[in-house]
């Protein structure tokens, strides 16, 4: 197997310190292509939490007042360091999470993207002046940092969905404390580790390594030194983090579930649609949260695209992620595996075909089979729940309506997926599908450049673009009056 010593640091890094955690407590942390332990890191709890956010505020005001050019040239050396550290990077991400090599540093290049996207924007937080009511006073308005924040991570691009709130938080003149996700810390203190070489000034980035989420989460929640929560990760545990923020009424932008449609006209280039498929579903081992959840396909070409879909999801590559030409490696834990196992096993048990795959593979303990059903129904709880595993369920249906009303028939929305050739059809669906996100004739759609997130119980706010720095910007009007002659 290939892959370089791990060389990741693995305590806390609190107020520009690598500090153990107050209580001395370690956790383990494995791959799950073999279980073995890889690391042991920094357990930290309330006191850790209490003194990063402390850190975090100490270090605000310096951080806000630095010139932009100033804030945008730490952030740039930031980037240019994840580029040159790609490969060492990307070693740490399959060890501890598990997806192919090649998709780690395909992750590591995305989260670097979006902190040359937000170090060209820390220079463009412009603000306004409105025409005043009144001849002797003037409307300024300036967008000013919202403060400390706290960003709660997931586990499935342990990089890139923290380089995505770091980047922009920190262009806007905020200070963050971090909270990596259990089975994931080491990518979270790779990337403090950068910061310090590209000198971030100390306490303007902290991180908690943990396995006392709730705990800590608490402590980042309801801190009054806290202004802003960013997370992402589950609705379920969403629910919570805002509920927690509203006793100090604190901002939120949540990146939560998805339950993605991904529906196949008839007159849909059959071959396109499939890679767009393969390219939205089985990045990660199926384990995003836009991936294509339910595979919508008008009857008249399902046994085609079924067959088409059939042949490439045989020729996947299942392997531990450091192995050469890995394209499928072991889910998370144990829990994701079974609980892909029991999906499966009750749509099948419900009519289901399986087509293709249907149990666990032989390259270890984690690893699931990619997997095809046909015949699924949109009643099916694997078309209601979000899989997060290497399934794809084939679902027909006969019109247009038919097929966004099924598609919207969700709490979530986050992404959502058509292919048609018909330029109509492509504005009416983009427009009707109840999605933060649609992508026509394609299958992956995040980029720094464009505005991340989604409506209903897939969350609030959006990362990346533009709008990506608003969510980490206060407005304040400021009126000048006394003006006339
Ligand atoms: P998943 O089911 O995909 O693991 P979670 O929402 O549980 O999604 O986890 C996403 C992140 O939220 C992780 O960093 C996890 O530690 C954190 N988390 C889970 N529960 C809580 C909580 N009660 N308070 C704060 N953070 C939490």
């Amino acid at each position: 197997m290939a892959g370089i010593e791990l060389d990741c640091p693995t305590q806390a890094f609190i107020a520009g310190e690598w500090r153990a955690a107050d209580n001395k407590q370690v956790f383990d942390v494995s791959d799950p292509a073999t279980g073995e332990v890889i690391a042991s890191v920094a357990d930290c709890t309330a006191s850790d939490a209490q003194a990063a956010v402390d850190a975090a505020d100490g270090a605000q005001p310096a951080w806000a007042a630095m010139p932009a050019a100033a804030r945008s040239a730490v952030l740039r050396r930031w980037r240019d360091l994840m580029v040159e550290e790609a490969d060492r990077l990307a070693d740490i991400l399959t060890r501890e999470n598990g997806k192919p090599l090649a998709e780690a540093r395909g992750e590591i290049l995305y989260g670097a993207s979006y902190f040359e996207w937000f170090a060209e924007e820390a220079k463009r937080i412009y603000g306004e002046t409105i025409p005043s009511p009144a001849s002797d006073k003037r409307i300024l308005v300036i967008r000013q940092p919202v403060g400390v924040c706290a960003a709660i991570t997931p586990w499935n691009f342990p990089n890139a969905m923290l380089a995505r709130k770091v980047a922009a938080a920190l262009a806007a003149g905020c200070t963050m404390v971090a909270k990596p996700a259990e089975d994931t810390p080491l990518s979270a203190l790779a990337m403090a580790e950068l910061a310090e070489r590209a000198g971030l000034p100390a306490g303007v980035f902290n991180v908690l390594p943990t396995t006392a989420p709730a705990e800590v989460g608490e402590v980042l929640t309801t801190s009054d030194k806290v202004r802003k929560v960013t997370f992402t990760g589950s609705t379920n545990t969403g629910r919570i983090l805002m509920r927690q923020a509203t006793g100090t009424i604190k901002k939120v932008s949540m990146e939560l579930g998805g339950n993605a449609p991904f529906i196949v006209f008839e007159d849909a280039d059959l071959e396109k649609a499939a890679e767009g498929l393969m390219a939205s579903k089985f990045r990660n081992a199926g384990q995003t949260c836009v991936c294509a959840n339910r595979v919508f396909v008008q009857a008249d070409v399902m046994d085609r695209f079924a067959e088409i879909v059939r042949k490439k999801v045989a020729a996947l590559k299942v392997a531990p992620g450091l192995e050469g030409g890995s394209q499928i490696g072991p889910l998370i834990n144990a829990q994701a595996v079974s609980k892909v196992e029991t999906l499966v096993r009750s749509a099948a048990e419900a009519g289901a075909c399986i087509v293709e795959g249907g149990t666990r593979h032989a390259a270890g303990e984690l690893f699931y089979q990619p997997t095809v059903l046909s015949n699924v129904s949109h009643e099916m709880e694997i078309a209601r729940e979000e899989i997060f595993g290497p399934v794809v369920p084939l679902i027909a249906f006969d019109t247009e309506e038919d097929a966004i009303l099924r598609a919207n028939d969700t709490d979530y929305g986050l992404a959502a997926y058509a292919f048609t050739k018909d330029l109509g059809r492509a504005f009416r669906v983009s427009e009707a599908l109840e999605y933060g996100m649609v992508a026509i004739n394609d299958g992956a759609l995040s980029n720094a450049a464009a505005p991340f997130g989604g409506v209903k119980q897939s969350g609030l706010g959006r990362e990346g673009s533009s709008h990506g720095l608003d969510d980490y910007l206060e407005l304040k009007y400021i009126l000048l009056g006394g003006l006339g002659a």
